[in-house]
């Protein structure tokens, strides 16, 4: 095992440097060291597109072993940053260690952006590099030209090989003619041995015994890739005062196969207040679930499931939740055992929230929507609609059922658009149930035009994205269906407004397509649905053109250095 992991480690290593552009000699003149990159030379226009808010970590609840402990967890998250580069761009790492210690302007732009984006890719420009070779969809998963249709070929020849080689957790590689499967703790063992250790010793400062214990576990997952059991042990824990992400988790930065987990982390320190308030809506999850407009055999049962919900502050994120889209809110794990086993946890990053919607959303909405519905809007109406996003990701079918009534995996049996159809499931399912929320007075009545004001402000940020995402291709989605039945206007000026009396009943029919898609896992529908709804309108583009100088996302800066190694 050792001797295969330096192997695996030296590979990922080689990958690296091999594309490693030539080092420019010393320049002292300040030569922009990128001047030989082919970098987009319009970097500048790119960067104002994303705001740089700070994020301090305010450690005033905190005691000193505390805010040791937290500069443990900081530290230890680096290491998930130095892996998820090598994941997604070997050579976007190279690049931006080349630019280090440049003090040349158009140096520092390039070297921010490759920050921002995680990579050499444009999130706003459809993944396209902006500096550096071509992309490859498979990134640092696979070898360079692996097809799919070549990984199945293979599969099918060597079915014995099947779960290692389509497992989240390993890479992929030729030895000879032979496909090999490497796991990620023998490939990224050079950084998940000190990563694990620290994790240790950040135990050892908890004052919290179950967190501690959790640490543990999780330090064993990163060398053994079975997250199954640390991830129970994540989920019971109660209200914890500090708490992590740390794990492979996500699988949309694979471009090719979209099975490959990058690794993210996050530190997070609770909210008490917010956290407190937000539980009382766990006490109707089931109830939400038994009114959904779809079958019953389709809503099982919430009873008795784990819910906890946690509004925290995140004062460093690394990996997939550090770069590319800031995530305001998150759903984990996404293991479907444990969804069904114990259910999951619905983290809400109220210090990302804040700084979305106070230099993104309400700007935007500003130049979208009438200044009457944009005064409706608010951060509370937002911070709900996210909420129930996602809660109800939880809601809705487990599995689908096919014509023979044999239960089968959504994901599977809707392929790459499930990602659209499940945030769309998300989203519309979430307005149902706050309306099912006021409705049982849980919410009080007159703050609906609030909540659907929010949503529609919020439509927006995200359709500025496109629909090369799963968020994208949801919310656009969305507006279009709204419009086409009437539920958004456009006004002669340009701008939309929400009608409050169509909205409602919009939304349920909506949710009871969606649901009904997974529920059937019929591709075709899903992908034809999606095809008719995914288009920008000319005059929806030029009503946005007009809002261009809005930011498009926030650039956390940390109270803690950013490094990548
Ligand atoms: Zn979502």
């Amino acid at each position: 095992m050792v001797i295969r992991g330096e192997v695996a480690v030296v590979f990922v290593c080689l990958l690296a440097s091999a594309q490693v552009k030539p080092q420019p000699k010393a320049n002292p003149a300040g030569e922009a060291r990128s001047v030989h990159m082919h970098a987009a030379v319009d970097l500048k226009k790119r960067l104002i597109k994303f705001r740089q808010v700070e994020m301090p970590f305010h450690s005033e609840g905190l005691s000193a072993r505390e805010k040791q402990m937290v500069e443990k967890l900081v530290e230890t998250s680096r290491y998930l940053d130095d892996i998820y580069w090598r994941q997604v761009d070997p050579e976007g790492l190279s690049i931006y260690q080349t630019l280090q210690g440049s003090i040349n302007s158009e140096d520092a732009d390039l070297r921010r952006f490759l920050w921002i984006n995680g990579s050499r890719f444009d999130l706003l420009d459809a993944n396209k590099p902006f500096v550096g070779g071509p992309a490859s969809p498979g990134g640092g998963f696979y070898p360079q030209g692996l097809t799919r249709a070549q990984v199945e070929k293979y599969v099918n020849a060597h079915p014995e090989k099947r779960a290692e080689i389509y497992s989240a957790t390993t890479t992929l590689r030729w030895r000879d003619q032979e496909l090999e499967a490497v796991p990620y703790h023998v490939a990224f063992r050079a950084f998940l041995d000190p990563a694990a250790k620290a994790l240790r010793e950040a135990a050892e400062l908890s004052p919290d015994a179950a967190f501690a214990k959790f640490l543990r576990l999780r330090a064993d997952a990163l060398l053994t890739d079975d997250y199954f059991k640390s991830d129970i042990t994540w989920l019971e824990l109660k209200r914890p005062k500090v708490d992590v992400i740390f794990a492979p988790y996500e699988t949309y930065n694979d471009g090719l196969l979209g099975i490959k987990a990058t690794y993210g982390g996050a530190v997070l320190i609770r909210n008490e207040e917010e956290s407190r308030r937000m539980e009382t809506f766990q006490k109707y999850v089931a109830e939400i679930q038994e009114a959904l407009p779809v079958a019953e055999r389709d809503r099982p049962s919430k009873r008795g499931l784990e819910t906890p919900m946690e509004v925290v502050d995140a004062p460093f994120r690394t990996g997939d939740l550090g770069h590319g889209y800031q995530a305001v809110a998150d759903n984990l794990p996404n293991d479907p055992r444990v969804h069904e086993l114990k259910g999951s946890k619905k983290l809400f990053f109220k210090n990302f929230m804040d700084a979305r919607v106070i230099y993104v959303i309400l700007p935007l909405a500003r130049y979208m929507m009438p200044a009457k519905q944009v005064a409706e809007a608010s951060g509370e109406g937002y911070l709900l609609g996210t909420i129930l996003h996602e809660i109800c990701h939880g809601l809705g079918p487990a599995f689908a059922h096919n014509n023979s009534g044999d239960r089968v995996d959504i994901r599977a049996a809707i392929g790459p658009i499930y990602g659209g159809l499940e945030e769309a499931k998300a989203d519309v399912v979430g307005m149902f149930a706050l309306k099912w929320l006021v409705d049982h007075g849980v919410l009080p009545k007159d703050k609906l035009k609030e909540y659907y004001a929010s949503y529609l402000a919020g439509n927006f940020r995200t359709i500025r994205f496109g629909a090369a995402e799963a968020h994208g291709q949801a919310e656009m989605m969305e507006f279009n269906y709204y419009v086409e039945h009437g539920a958004v206007r456009r006004l002669a000026s340009g701008k939309y407004e929400v009608d409050y009396e169509k909205m409602p009943g919009q939304i349920e029919n909506l949710a009871k397509e969606l649901l009904d898609m997974e529920a059937t896992g019929d591709r075709a529908r899903a992908e034809a649905w999606f095809r008719k709804y995914d288009v920008i309108s000319p005059e929806l583009q030029n009503s946005l053109k007009k809002a261009e100088s809005v930011p498009v996302d926030v650039d956390p800066l940390f109270s803690f250095p950013r490094e990548v190694h």
